[in-house]
């Protein structure tokens, strides 16, 4: 018999909730997480309904919700005009908390459900899989180490190593723009989003909790916005709006792309998470999406294990249609704030009013 019924390969967002999900239920979960400090980038902030169901299922909707700033809707900008005014329903909220305090807010619940369940600093470097278990080989601060499970996880983010080595292929999806990014104090941040779909492309911007407010800027073609300078006078050039910024401020820079892994099981192993499906953070839906299958998988494992060899065709459906049903929302939104010359930007604006 396999020491785990599921070892999951990463403790970010999405493997840190699938382990919250299975221990609840009782079966044997390990986590192994190649760091062994804390990923404080800060990547998604935006938590929607589906996520927060989530969230809920895991234990820890209560305290994301008293952490959370609630968006109490949006606003869609063109050339200094309003072409959108959105309200979001109280029963579709959208939560905004940075991803840093969300892990934390999981890693907290993983270890009052199971104090042990997590190996830091073990990285997962090969699967073999033989007919009743998954053997892992890994690297851990002690050596190496080798563990066996009934179904491995491999949730270890988009630059996956595992993903190649189960002989899964990774397409490139429509929808790829590089963009420059900020998060700074804010004393009137408000509660609601606005998008300027500017000629010159995109400039987002999201109120944070405690009096904070993120930028996103689109780069313009060979444009590089990591200089503060730059940053603020494109988002001045563009909206109008002149922004403070401080003297050690540092933009940061992405490229966003959308990729999808041709299949998300292998066996007795199966992708989850960015490791499955790269969404495009314009749009923020990647971290939602892999809560989401983290559900549906959790509930075909604790359907099967530990008797039963878990059926995962359906869960396999599911994720690979609702990964590109994103992908297709997300190059839509890229597309509306792409630099355009003008006769599209009217005719966008016009499908935005
Ligand atoms: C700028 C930006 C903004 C975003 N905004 C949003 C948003 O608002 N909403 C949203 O839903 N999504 C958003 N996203 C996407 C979101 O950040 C990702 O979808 C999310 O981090 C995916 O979580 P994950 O657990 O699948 O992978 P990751 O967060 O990448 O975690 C993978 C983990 O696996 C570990 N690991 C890797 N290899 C190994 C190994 N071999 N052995 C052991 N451990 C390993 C890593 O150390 C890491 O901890 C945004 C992304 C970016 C870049």
């Amino acid at each position: 018999m396999p020491e785990h019924d599921v070892l999951i390969v990463g403790a970010g967002p999405v493997g840190l909730l699938l382990a919250c999900l299975l221990l609840q239920d009782g079966l044997r979960v390990v986590v192994c997480e190649r760091r062994t400090d804390a990923d404080d980038r800060t990547r998604a902030i935006g938590i929607h309904r589906p996520g927060l169901d989530a969230l809920d299922a895991a234990g820890i909707g209560v305290d994301v919700r008293s952490e959370a700033l609630r968006l109490r809707g949006g606003e869609v900008r063109s050339r200094r005009r309003t072409l959108a005014m959105l309200t979001f329903a109280p029963d579709r909220p959208v939560l905004i908390l940075p991803q840093p305090r969300t892990s934390a807010l999981l890693r907290s619940r993983l270890q009052a459900l199971s104090p042990d369940a997590t190996i830091s600093g073990c990285t997962v470097t090969a699967l073999r899989q033989a007919a009743d278990a998954v053997h892992v080989t890994a690297e851990t601060t002690e050596g190496p180490r080798e563990l066996t499970a009934s179904i491995v996880v491999v949730a270890d983010g988009v630059r996956s190593r595992l993903r190649g080595g189960l002989d899964i292929g990774w397409r490139r999806h429509a929808g790829r723009a590089a963009y420059s990014m900020l998060d700074i104090d804010d004393r009137e941040v408000g509660e609601r989003a606005v998008l300027h779909c500017e000629p010159a492309g995109l400039v987002e911007s999201f109120p944070l909790p405690d009096g904070r407010r993120r930028w996103v800027v689109r780069n313009g073609r060979g444009e590089d916005l990591r200089r503060t300078d730059d940053f603020r006078a494109a988002i001045e050039a563009r909206t109008g709006i002149g922004i403070e910024l401080p003297p050690d401020a540092e933009p940061t820079s992405f490229v966003a792309a959308q990729h999808r892994a041709t299949r998300v099981t292998r066996g007795r192993v199966v992708l989850l998470g960015d490791a499955a499906h790269e969404i495009s953070p314009i749009g923020g839906q990647g971290m939602n999406l892999g809560w989401v299958d983290a559900v549906r998988l959790a509930s075909e494992l604790v359907r099967s294990l530990p008797q039963r060899m878990p059926e995962l065709a359906r869960f396999e459906w599911h994720a690979l249609r609702s990964a590109s049903r994103a992908q297709r929302r997300s190059a839509f939104y890229m597309s509306m704030g792409a630099p355009a010359p003008m006769p599209v930007v009217r005719s966008r604006e016009l499908l935005i009013c």
